[in-house]
C-alpha cells in the first residue's frame, strides 16, 4: 500500500489523515510507504525555479535557501516585516512557475484559470493530461521510482482541500496510465463532503477504483481483508514523514482527538449538514499517549486539529500537561471565566487558542444556536490575555440572520476589544448544499460545478455576498484597531504559523 498526499496545502506538518491511516496499518503490520507530493513538490518547484529576468523573483531565488532556515530556526518570528519579506519571496518562486500556463502556486493553494476542481469534467480532463500539470516532472519520476521496487495493490490519495484536486486527478491520470493493475482509493475532508452532499461514488469511473467517506481507518483496512479492531486501539504514526522538510520552527506534531463536533449545533455548520459522526478519544487516555508521542518525535508543538476541543481534553490535559506546548480551536465554555483555569490552561502548555465567535450579536448567536454568550466571550478574552494565551479569532459575515446592524455590532466589538485579539480570519458566509438549517431560504443556484459544496442564496435582508464584502473591504478592515490586528496575520501559513508569533513574544 502506498499512501500520497498531493499539492497544494499549508507545508508546515504532516497531514493528520494519513498519520492516521499509517498507525492503523502499522497496528495491523501491513507495509506500506508514505508520499507527501505536496511538501515534497514544494521544494522541487523551488529549486527547479526558471530563472527570471525581474529584479523581485531574482532575490527571491538567491534568498531562498536563508529565508527557509529562518522560517526552521524561528529567526523570523520575532518580527513580522522581516517575516513578510522572506515569505512573500518564498512564494514568488512558487507563483512564477506555472503562470504563463495559467496556472497560480502559492504556500497555500493552486488555481488555474482553465480548469475548476469543482467541475467533474475538469477533475477528468486534468487526470487525462496529466503531463500538464506543473508537478508531472517531479510526481512521474518519484512514483515511478517508488514503484520501481514495489508492487502495491492499492494506492491511496487523501484529498482534503478543493487546492489538491486538480493535482490529486492529475497522478491519478499518470497512474491509471502506467500502472492499470493498481487500484486507486481515494479519501479524505474533500471526498467526504462531495460523498455527503450527493456525489455519485461511480462518477469518476475507470480512475477511481474505491471512495472512502468519513474515517478512512476501517474502510481501508476492510478492503486490505483486515478485521478492523476498535478505534480506540489506533493512534497516528509519524515515522515515514520527512519531518525535517516542513516549514516550520520546530516539529508540529499535528493530533486530532476526535472526528465531527461534539457541539454540532451551529445553523449552517459543513460538519452538520453532512452529519459527520462525532467520536471522542478518552480524556484520560490521550493526555498519556500525546507526552510520549512528543517524546518520540521531538516535537515542537502539537497543533490539536480537533473542530472544537471537548472540555474535558482540556482538563485532561490540564492534568497531566503533554510536555510540549499545543494550540486548537476551542468553544468558548463556563470555565474560562475563572482567571484560574485559564491560568492552569497555560501552564498546561497552550500557546494559542483558535475561538469562532463569528458576531458580536447576541441575536444573531442565538438564531445560529451557537450557544455562546457575547458577554462571556469578552470577560474570557480578557482572562485568555491576562494568562498569555494568544487568541485567533473567526468571524462571519453575511449569515441569513444578520443585519446592517450586526454588522456594525461586531465592527464595534473588535474595535473596542482590539487589544484582546491577537489574529483573526475574516469569512463571508457560504451556504452549504444539504444543510438542513434551510426553512425560509430561497436558493439561487450552485456556484460553479456539478461539485460545488455551496449554493447562491437570497438573502432575507438584501446583503448578498458583494455587498458583505464591499462592507469588510471598505469599512471593517479600514479601522484603525482592525487594520493593526490584520497587519499581525501571517500571509499563507495563516493560523499555522501565528502560535510562533506569541511563543517569541514571551
Ligand atoms: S462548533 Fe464549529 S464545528 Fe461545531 S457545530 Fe459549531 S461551527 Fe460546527
Amino acid at each position: 500500500m502506498i499512501l500520497i498526499y498531493p499539492p497544494i496545502s499549508i507545508p508546515t506538518e504532516p497531514p493528520i489523515g494519513i498519520a492516521n491511516l499509517s498507525g492503523a496499518l502499522k497496528k495491523h503490520s501491513i507495509s506500506h510507504e508514505i508520499v507527501d507530493l505536496n511538501i515534497e513538490g514544494i521544494y522541487w518547484l523551488l529549486n527547479n525555479a526558471y530563472p527570471s529576468e525581474d529584479i523581485w523573483s531574482k532575490r527571491a531565488i538567491k534568498n531562498m535557501e536563508k529565508n527557509i532556515q529562518n522560517i526552521k530556526n524561528g529567526a523570523l518570528f520575532k518580527n513580522i516585516s522581516r517575516y513578510k519579506k522572506a515569505v512573500y519571496e518564498i512564494n514568488r518562486i512558487l507563483e512564477i512557475y506555472a503562470l504563463k500556463k495559467g496556472i497560480k502556486i502559492t504556500l497555500s493553494d493552486y488555481t488555474d484559470k482553465n480548469l475548476s476542481p469543482l467541475r467533474s469534467k475538469d477533475l477528468i480532463d486534468s487526470a487525462k493530461n496529466f503531463k500538464e500539470n506543473p508537478f508531472y516532472n517531479f510526481f512521474s519520476e518519484r512514483l515511478s521510482f517508488l514503484l520501481s521496487s514495489n508492487s502495491p495493490d492499492f494506492i491511496g490519495l487523501s484529498i482534503n482541500y478543493l487546492s489538491q484536486a486538480l493535482c490529486a486527478f492529475a497522478i491519478i491520470g499518470f497512474l491509471k496510465s502506467n500502472y492499470r493493475h493498481i487500484k486507486i482509493v481515494v479519501g479524505g475532508g474533500l471526498i467526504n463532503s462531495w460523498v455527503k452532499r450527493g456525489m455519485k461514488k461511480d462518477l469518476f469511473n475507470g480512475l477511481i477504483d474505491h471512495i472512502v467517506a468519513g474515517q478512512g481507518e476501517s474502510h481501508l483496512l476492510s478492503l486490505l481483508n483486515v478485521k478492523p479492531l476498535h478505534h480506540s486501539v489506533y493512534e497516528p504514526n509519524y515515522e515515514r514523514f520527512k519531518k525535517e522538510l516542513y516549514l516550520s520552527y520546530g516539529f508540529v506534531l499535528p493530533y486530532s482527538t476526535s472526528t465531527g463536533c461534539y457541539w454540532a449545533r451551529c445553523s449552517f455548520c459543513p460538519e452538520r449538514a453532512e452529519g459527520n459522526v462525532y467520536i471522542q478519544k478518552k480524556p484520560e487516555v490521550i493526555a498519556q499517549k500525546l507526552t510520549r508521542i512528543v517524546n518520540e518525535t521531538k516535537s515542537s508543538l502539537i497543533h490539536i486539529t480537533d473542530n472544537a476541543i471537548h472540555p474535558y481534553v482540556l482538563d485532561a490535559i490540564i492534568k497531566n500537561p503533554p510536555c510540549a506546548l499545543w494550540y486548537g480551536f476551542v468553544r468558548i465554555n463556563k470555565e474560562m471565566e475563572d482567571l484560574d483555569y485559564c491560568i492552569k490552561l497555560k501552564q498546561s502548555g497552550c500557546v494559542m487558542l483558535k475561538i469562532g465567535i463569528e458576531s458580536a450579536d447576541q441575536d444573531v448567536l442565538r438564531r445560529m444556536k451557537k450557544g455562546l454568550n457575547i458577554e462571556t466571550a469578552k470577560k474570557v478574552l480578557k482572562n485568555l490575555k491576562i494568562a498569555g494565551i494568544g487568541t485567533y479569532i473567526y468571524l462571519l459575515f453575511g449569515t441569513p440572520f444578520e443585519t446592517d446592524k450586526s454588522h456594525k455590532k461586531t465592527m464595534d466589538f473588535v474595535i473596542e476589544h482590539h487589544d484582546l485579539i491577537d489574529f483573526m480570519n475574516i469569512a463571508i458566509f457560504n451556504m452549504p448544499i444539504n444543510t438542513p438549517d434551510n426553512r425560509d431560504i430561497i436558493f439561487k443556484s450552485f456556484y460553479e460545478g456539478d461539485l460545488s459544496l455551496y449554493m447562491d442564496f437570497e438573502h432575507p435582508k438584501g446583503l448578498n455576498r458583494l455587498y458583505v464584502r464591499r462592507f469588510i473591504e471598505k469599512t471593517f478592515k479600514k479601522q484603525t484597531e482592525i487594520k493593526t490586528i490584520i497587519d499581525r496575520q501571517p500571509p499563507f501559513f495563516t493560523s499555522n504559523h501565528a502560535p510562533f508569533f506569541v511563543m517569541a513574544k514571551s
